[in-house]
């Protein structure tokens, strides 16, 4: 892949690391954003602002971790991206971020599950919580990364929520998604509990999304 090509997508990594930034979704330096260029991976720095990025904060790593081209530490987060991108050829980008609401989820331990908005029925079905372990740790891949056999995202607990689609913006879409979802959720607990979808609204969804994904195919 050449300059040109690279230079672009570390463009496309500013440009959505600005976007979690303009929604209060990566507070100061926490979070971070790869996507697969060629053979190798694009991720941000460690220690780095994802609303304050530049081209040099992006590090070129290949599929084991090492830096192929960059003069800064890849994020400490860079084997959880790896683990995920080896399991899944379909991810493209992975976002991991501490965006407020969905770690409110995290740390309390409690999965998306609740069927009580058609959306996001539509792209996660459930949103699990991966266990607790040290941020940058191999048990936080081991805890984490298994669970993206089944789910496009996961809560991590006591920490954040890491997110995986077939590019940059779709990723960037689904991280809104979950956040707005967490919010919501929050809010309808306070009104009393949102009342759930029934199971024949929820298997009609699942059969929208199957006829969606065969159109698209
Ligand atoms: P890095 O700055 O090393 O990417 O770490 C941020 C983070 O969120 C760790 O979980
Ligand atoms: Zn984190």
């Amino acid at each position: 892949m050449g300059q040109n090509e690279i230079s672009k997508m570390k463009n496309e990594i500013i440009k959505y690391g600005n976007k979690l930034g303009d929604k209060n979704m990566s507070p100061a330096t926490s979070g971070n954003i790869s996507v697969r260029c060629g053979e190798n991976i694009l991720i941000t720095a460690s220690g780095t602002c994802l609303a304050d990025l530049s081209e040099g904060d992006i590090v070129l790593i290949d599929k084991n971790a090492n830096i192929v081209e960059g003069m800064k530490k890849p994020s400490s987060e860079k084997n959880l991206h790896v683990a995920i991108y080896n399991l899944r050829p379909d991810i493209n980008a992975i976002i991991h971020c501490h965006a407020p609401y969905t770690s409110a989820f995290a740390v309390s331990h409690i999965p998306l599950s609740k069927p009580i908005i058609s959306e996001n029925v539509f792209y996660f079905g459930e949103i699990p919580v991966a266990p607790y372990a040290l941020p940058g740790s191999d048990k936080l891949v081991e805890n984490t990364a298994k669970f993206f056999v089944k789910h496009d995202a996961v809560l991590l607990a006591n920490h954040g929520i890491v997110i995986g689609a077939k590019d940059i913006k779709n990723s960037y879409y689904l991280m809104e998604t979950a956040e707005t979802f967490a919010q919501i959720y929050l809010n309808s607990m306070l009104l009393g509990g949102a009342k759930e979808l029934s199971q024949k609204e929820i298997e009609e969804i699942y059969d929208l999304k199957q006829r969606s994904i065969q159109t698209s195919c």
